[in-house]
């Protein structure tokens, strides 16, 4: 393809995208079909000569088109929001073009200056304290975008598993020069039962223990239960080194206590505090929804996702740290290849993540930050947690349902007032119309369905249809059970 041909079919594609998000409202939210059906539409060799572009777009419409679940669907309603608008569409379609691999300032200066200013902007946006964001005075720490909140909650652990066996290191002379994995049968990490399964997947790659403690009835980690473990675990030899705490569970979007929770962790010699706050973190924005934040101020790190409620599209995945030190120092290798004349004074982000390779991420935040502004950003999240409360408003005026959760943000978590086995099925009948799309969790022992509101530009109305199809088919389970 040679520049006048992109240029053609670029343009062309741009209007294929514009047609495709007009048209979504008529289509099927979720496709109709059996694993493997791509298999048979398919050849099963690569082509040896040169194909047409219509070929291939024709293909795209006949056979890829028909299985893909549409998650900026007006009527998806499950998981969180899979962030998406046009500037970041554009930006990242730039980001393509250029085509930097910025692992280190020297290899794309304006990839890693770019990242550094625009995590500043948004995590004082957040209201993150003074020591997380890098260009505040004395401040040692800062912020980097990764590719997603497992990958921060996992590379947070790995630098407080670092923390901590340096700490036993230097604390127990009596081990003597021994080798770092002696340490980690000692450590021991906590988080709730609402944490996201990616913290306990963090802990066996990393090989260590993780307690994964009861919750009390709102979702939040009980500070009497976390004290207890701590306790115990000390009394048994172990090493507390980590607590992973949650603003905004996946379950049901419940929030632990910052302030409850930091205090016993500062007690303890060498605890390292994470926030994950992949969802709601992005919603602090919004300055009355602060107070979610409070005890911030006892956070090693926290991480949101604007690539779930900040319109930005995958991959955008925010982490910041109170001192970059503790994380790089878990992370740094220097080979010569790699190093260059600036490495002491400017930021080299290949040392803050795993792989070396990264795109050039900051250009879509920066993008939809200035084409939204704040203000505009804000106005989505408040839209979005009111038409929250419009669906908990229609649930609770039905007698036939209940809500489970405390609906704060955009999340609602509701029941038939039945037995599981009902919910199971109300929930499978309405996903097979292809109607609708939510997924089930559970909240204090019970089966709920959960209702998400995703699309950018979600109205009432889109409300209020979801709401019929769901009474619909609700109707029609408990009509025989009434007979
Ligand atoms: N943490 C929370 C609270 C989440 O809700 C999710 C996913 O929904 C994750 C972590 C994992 O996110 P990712 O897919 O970016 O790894």
């Amino acid at each position: 393809m040679d520049v006048e041909e992109f240029r053609t079919r670029g343009k062309e594609m741009v209007d294929y995208i514009c047609s495709y998000m007009n048209n979504l409202p008529n289509q099927r939210v979720t496709p109709d079909l059996e694993p493997g059906y791509l298999r048979e539409l398919l050849p099963p060799e690569a082509p040896v000569d040169p194909e047409n572009w219509d070929d291939i777009m024709n293909d795209v419409d006949k056979k890829i088109m028909p299985g893909i679940t549409h998650w900026q669907h007006p009527r998806f309603h499950a998981y969180f929001p899979s962030g998406n608008s046009y500037p970041s569409i554009l930006a990242d379609m730039l980001s393509d073009a250029i085509g930097c691999i910025g692992f280190s300032w020297a290899a794309s200066p304006a990839c890693t200056e770019l990242e550094t200013i625009v995590m500043d902007w948004f995590g004082k946006a957040i209201g993150l304290p003074h020591d997380f964001i890098t260009s505040n005075k004395g401040s040692k720490g800062g912020g980097v975008i990764q590719t997603s909140a497992s990958e921060c909650v996992l590379i947070s652990m790995l630098a407080a598993r670092n923390q901590a066996i340096q700490y036993l290191k230097k604390n127990h002379i009596e081990y003597g020069d021994i080798e770092d994995s002696v340490f980690l049968p000692k450590l021991v990490g906590y988080c709730s039962k609402e944490a996201h399964s990616c913290v306990e997947k963090a802990a066996k790659i990393l090989l260590v223990k993780l307690r994964i403690l009861e919750s009390d009835e709102n979702g939040s980690l009980d500070k009497q239960t976390l004290e207890d473990a701590i306790k115990k675990d000390k009394e048994n030899g172990l090493f507390p080194f980590f607590v992973s705490t949650i603003l905004g569970s996946t379950s049901s979007c419940s929030f632990d206590n910052l302030q409850e929770i930091g205090p016993i962790c500062k007690a303890e010699s060498c605890i390292w505090l994470h926030v994950d706050a992949a969802y709601a973190g992005n919603a602090f924005i919004c300055p009355e929804l602060k107070p979610y934040l409070k005890g911030i101020e006892y956070a090693d790190s926290f991480n949101t996702n604007p690539n779930k409620w900040l319109l930005v599209n995958f991959d955008c995945s925010c982490l910041w740290v109170r001192c970059r030190v503790k994380l790089t120092s878990a992370l740094v290798v220097d080979p010569l290849y790699l190093q260059h004349a600036n490495s002491d004074e400017a930021i080299d982000y290949r040392h803050w993540g795993i792989p070396l390779s990264r795109r050039f991420r900051s250009l879509k935040l920066w993008f939809v930050i200035r084409k939204y502004g704040l203000s505009g950003l804000q106005k989505y999240i408040r839209n979005h947690i009111s038409l929250a409360k419009h669906f908990e408003y229609l649930v609770r005026k039905d007698s036939r349902f209940e809500v489970l959760n405390d609906v704060r943000l955009g999340l609602v978590c509701f029941r038939l007032l039945t037995n599981d086995n009902l919910n199971q099925e109300l929930l499978a009948n309405i996903n097979a119309s292809g109607k609708l799309h939510m997924i089930p969790s559970m909240v204090n022992g019970k089966y709920v369905i959960r209702f998400c509101v995703n699309a950018e530009h979600a109205k009432q109305e889109d409300v209020e249809d979801a709401w019929r199809i769901i009474t619909e088919h609700a109707s029609e389970i408990l009509e025989p059970c009434i007979k």
